[in-house]
């Protein structure tokens, strides 16, 4: 099950001691564990094949900030991905209700938890939504179901529909729909028959229904525990009766969530609830985030492995600006100010938006730097030796020929790329010298 899927990527990095980037080895073994968990906790064999690719991918190459393991690092990966799997293209969006009265179908097969479903997410648009809603018990075949829904009702403080004996389902639904507009309600739910297979007759009921009510949602109740079953449901039902929504319950139990990772990648359709428990508060908005973290059982190395990252990129910035106090700027500093320059997309906005910055902007204006110069200068600078690196005045003029040439370019602009530095260097030197870390400590920030 899931639970295990920390215990197994642990096994597998806790043997490496190697700080570095992921290997392509280190990753292909951690991500044997992660299909094989991934399959038995119930996800179908394409979800699991193509989540396994697209994580191989970006975890190979990663690099390993120094206070996570390798395999925290790859956790991280993983829990990122889940919740991109688990959210889908576009953001989850809020229950179409409006223009009243609006109906909601409750579609389901027998013992998902329907009735249960449709009584908790009517108290939650009477709480939080303060919506006026109506409930109907649409199953015929069973008087058990409507006097549940009734007493459920009674419970919440929510009205339900009087039971006429005799009447059949799509009756049912008229009388609701007219009863909702007279009544004055919002919402009216109507909670319709399950079995406890899909079959025709049940099929064609639910049709008719929704004929006749025109729902403005579809919400399909699925067992959360059932894992490739309630995918499978899901898509039949969706077929059959159009769905747009659903509802996995009982992910308070030992399911970790399988149902959930496959639903979404097999039918496309949102997830918008989920059931944790019996009681008529035990129903949540659906939060990839916190599912992916149930999934995984470890929202504590992820917040770590966030940490380390913010805390890495902080102890850069400060080494940096130490260095720049000092009036120390070589290549070294000029590549990683460009390289971070190229990740914050382009050079001369980050600068002007920076006190004390609107002359550097200008001499990078001067030299060239859009784009494919700062590529080009990247190339340079990777071109000369670590000595010439760290002490560009070394480079005499046959070396400054070989390096230009080394990189395709033209000696002019390796120039160009040394008067720069040269440039820099002095303006963060006077920086620097304007009171320990003042004005270029603000610029930092
Ligand atoms: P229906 O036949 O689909 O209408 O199912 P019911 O609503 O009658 O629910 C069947 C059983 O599942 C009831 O005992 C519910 O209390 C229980 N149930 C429903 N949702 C959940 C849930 O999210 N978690 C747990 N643990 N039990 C649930």
């Amino acid at each position: 099950m899931f639970e295990n899927l920390s215990d197994r990527l642990g096994g597998v990095f806790d043997r490496l001691t190697k700080q570095g980037a992921l290997t392509e080895d280190d990753v292909t073994a951690a991500m044997r564990e992660v299909r094989t968990a991934l399959l038995e906790a119930d996800v179908s064999l394409p979800v699991a094949r193509s989540f396994v690719k697209s994580v191989t991918g970006k975890a190979t190459g990663a690099s390993v900030t120094k206070s996570v393991t390798p395999g925290q690092q790859v956790v991280k990966i993983v829990h990122d991905e889940l919740i991109k799997v688990l959210q889908g293209e576009d953001a989850p969006e809020a229950l179409r209700i409006d223009n009243p009265p609006a109906p909601i179908l409750m579609v389901g097969l027998q013992g998902s938890g329907k009735t249960t479903t449709t009584a908790k997410l009517a108290k939650r648009l009477k709480d939080r939504e303060k919506k006026r809603v109506l409930m109907a018990s649409l199953d015929t075949n069973r008087p058990a179901a409507m006097e549940q829904l009734a007493i459920l009702g009674t419970q919440i403080g929510v009205d339900t529909l009087p039971i006429v004996k005799g009447e059949s389902a799509v009756q049912i639904a008229k009388r609701a729909k007219q009863q909702a507009s007279l009544g004055g309600y919002d919402v009216y739910m109507l909670d319709t028959a399950g079995r406890l297979h899909i079959d025709q007759v049940l099929m064609d009921e639910v049709q008719a229904v929704r004929d006749v009510a025109n729902p403005r949602e579809t919400l399909l109740v699925v067992d959360g525990l059932t894992g490739q079953d309630a995918v499978n449901v899901a898509t039949e039902f969706d077929e059959k009766v159009g769905v747009s929504g659903v509802v996995l319950t009982r992910m308070d139990g030992d399911g970790r969530g399988g149902a959930a990772l496959s639903m979404r990648a097999v039918t496309g359709k949102p997830i918008r609830f989920v059931g944790l428990g019996e009681k008529m508060d035990a129903l949540e908005g659906f939060d990839a985030q916190r599912i992916a973290g149930r999934i995984l059982g470890m929202g504590d190395i992820v917040s770590l492995v966030e940490k380390a990252q913010e805390v890495l990129e902080v102890e850069q910035a400060e080494r940096m600006m130490k260095r720049f106090q000092k009036g120390l700027f070589n290549m070294n500093d000029l590549r990683n100010q460009l390289e971070q320059m190229q990740k914050m997309g382009g050079m001369g906005s980050i600068m002007q938006m920076m006190p004390g910055m609107a002359k550097m902007a200008k001499q990078a204006e001067e030299a060239g730097m859009d784009d494919s110069a700062v590529r080009r200068q990247i190339a340079l600078i990777n071109s000369m030796t670590k000595k010439e690196r760290a002490n560009p005045a070394l480079l005499q003029a046959s070396r400054k020929k070989r390096i230009a040439a080394g990189a395709g370019l033209d000696v002019s602009e390796l120039n160009r790329l040394l008067k720069m530095q040269r440039q820099m260097g002095d303006t963060m030197k006077k920086l620097g010298k304007m009171g320990k870390g003042g004005m270029l400590k603000q610029a930092m920030r």
